[in-house]
């Protein structure tokens, strides 16, 4: 797939408001170099520049680019290493020590070498005073020569720069653009394009570090394991074929069943993990509920470990929903704290409950509160229906609560909750720092249960796609497998062997890859 080649600039880095100490402005396409050529020359004083300027930038390192570490060691590069060419333009400009003479004066930016400069507008004003790095064409991000401007984090600052580089005849990159270069000159597939982007937008640690992993090519690795089971099953459809039924061993056709069955399985799992973690998102979302007066506000405040939630003893006190985020292990745990459910008249109140309902839906998580010291009533039977009616795609936990008080549920219906919420906890919600740590410790352990470690995880619609058609077509060829029919067996392994060919390199056109990239921050 083509494109125009016209030189793109944008803002790489978040906005200022975040903080942090440098913006970067990245350039890609030809006229990337005459363009730094015509904003930026020699700081003045360059050769001692490391010591005379007093630029802070070198307090933040982390966000310095991969070729220079710290951005002080950028400096020192750019001021000291007399062999190279950018170095010499920066001394011989120190010689003659005037502005004047600085702005007549071409820079020539050696690749990967970090260059300090001043960044002029359109009119001359001095803008900033900045580090910059060329990356010549091909060994750059996009593939094509990249330059990018270091300048201090003041969006006023990267604006103007921007500006600049808008004048001296870039275009204003479209969200993902610079990936979307990358793709189309050949240096990512497209399930590394679609990792980073999520790579950049997840708040989750576990789907972070599974997310580098696709970035280093393991959907790739994943790809091509998967195609070796499906050739040697198709090779040895085609070697039967050839043979006559008494030829051939009769644990070899059970070898190959039971080869196709471990992958149909493997590929299941990942299928309804990845489908799981889609829905979860960002945050798990955890829902507590119960009738009114069962300690869920108590348990909440457990959990926070703070009074967040206002407790009292007379029911109904929450009426509305209260929403906290707790992070346990790299996962964001987003708590509602829920009305209490029970028909009510009181108009407030049953607009909690039907928020309660809302949330029962949106949860990954429920916690279910039952209060231990009194008999279950028909409010609780309620809350077990409802329970039952969601119960599927949800971790119910039972929790029973008060338990410093004399129990009062018969062991008839302790079952009853059982067979809804498979998980139960006994706790007392007023020992606040037990009860902190027992649902700390149980969370920890939901969300490791959810975690398939150390197997891939798919994120992007086509490939969910792409591996359900797998599982589909792996499954036609089972059943002709079993019934013995070779031929109509090899034609659905050939089948799913394109559909799992799918998750790197899907079928594309430009709609689709526009509409992929379009959901890319800008600048990236
Ligand atoms: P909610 O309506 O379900 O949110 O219940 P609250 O958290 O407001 O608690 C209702 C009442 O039960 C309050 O008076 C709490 O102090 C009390 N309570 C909550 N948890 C416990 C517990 O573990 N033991 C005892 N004895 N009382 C509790």
């Amino acid at each position: 797939m083509q494109y125009k080649k016209d030189t793109i600039v944008a803002i790489a880095t978040a906005s200022s408001g975040i903080g942090g100490g440098i913006a970067i402005i990245r350039i890609s396409g030809d006229n990337a170099l005459y363009i730094a050529q015509k904003i930026a020359k020699p700081a003045i004083n360059s050769a001692n520049s490391a010591k005379s300027t007093n630029f802070t930038h070198s307090a933040n390192t982390t966000k310095s680019t991969k070729n220079t570490s710290n951005l002080s060691k950028s400096i020192i590069t750019a001021s000291n290493e007399n062999n190279t060419d950018s170095a010499k333009s920066t001394t011989n400009t120190s010689n003659a020590n005037s502005a004047k003479s600085t702005k007549e004066f071409s820079l020539d930016f050696a690749p990967r070498y970090a260059t300090l400069c001043n960044i002029y507008d359109k009119d001359e004003i001095l803008l900033d005073e900045a580090i910059i790095i060329y990356y010549k064409a091909p060994h750059s991000y996009t593939c094509e020569d990249i330059i990018e401007v270091q300048c201090h984090a003041s969006d006023i600052i990267a604006q103007k720069v921007l500006d600049s580089c808008l004048h001296y005849g870039a275009r204003l990159a479209r969200g993902g653009e610079f990936t979307k270069r990358a793709f189309l000159n050949g240096r990512i597939d497209l399930s590394q394009a679609n990792a980073i982007s999520q790579m950049i937008a997840t708040k989750d640690a576990f789907l972070q570090t599974a997310l580098i992993a696709q970035l280093k090519g393991s959907l790739g690795d994943f790809v091509r394991e998967v195609r070796e089971v499906l050739l040697l099953a198709i090779a040895s459809a085609e070697m039967m074929i050839d043979y006559s039924e008494e030829d051939i061993a009769s644990d070899f056709i059970e070898g190959i069943k039971i080869n196709l069955k471990s992958l149909q399985t493997r590929l299941s799992k990942i299928y309804d993990f990845s489908t799981t973690r889609a829905k979860i998102g960002n945050a798990w979302k955890l829902a507590i509920i119960g009738k009114p007066n069962v300690g869920k506000s108590s348990l909440l405040n457990a959990i926070l470990l703070e009074e967040r939630a206002i407790t009292s003893n007379i029911a109904g006190t929450t009426r509305d929903s209260i929403e906290e985020e707790i992070l346990i292990d790299g996962s964001i745990i987003r708590l509602i704290d829920t009305a209490g459910i029970r028909s009510s008249n009181d108009a407030i109140e049953s607009k909690g409950i039907e928020r309660s309902l809302q949330a029962i839906r949106e949860a990954n998580i429920i916690l279910a509160v039952f209060d231990s010291s009194n008999a279950l009533n028909s409010e609780d039977k309620e809350v077990i229906e409802i329970l039952s009616a969601n119960k599927s795609d949800k971790k119910i936990l039972a929790i029973l609560n008060k338990s410093d008080c004399k129990n009062a549920l018969s062991s008839a219906n302790v079952e009853r909750i059982k067979s809804i919420c498979k998980d139960m906890l006994k706790i007392s919600a007023l020992k606040v720092e037990q009860t902190a740590r027992i649902m700390h410790d149980k969370l920890k352990e939901i969300i490791n249960q959810s975690n398939l470690k150390g197997e891939i995880i798919l994120s992007a619609p086509y490939q969910l796609e792409s591996i359900k058609s797998s599982i589909a077509h792996l499954d036609l060829a089972l059943g002709r497998l079993k019934e013995g029919e070779l031929e109509l067996f090899a034609y659905h392994i050939k089948d799913t062997l394109e559909s799992i060919g799918q998750i790197t390199s899907p079928y594309t056109n430009e709609e689709m890859l526009d509409k992929m990239f379009s959901e890319f921050c800008l600048g990236k």
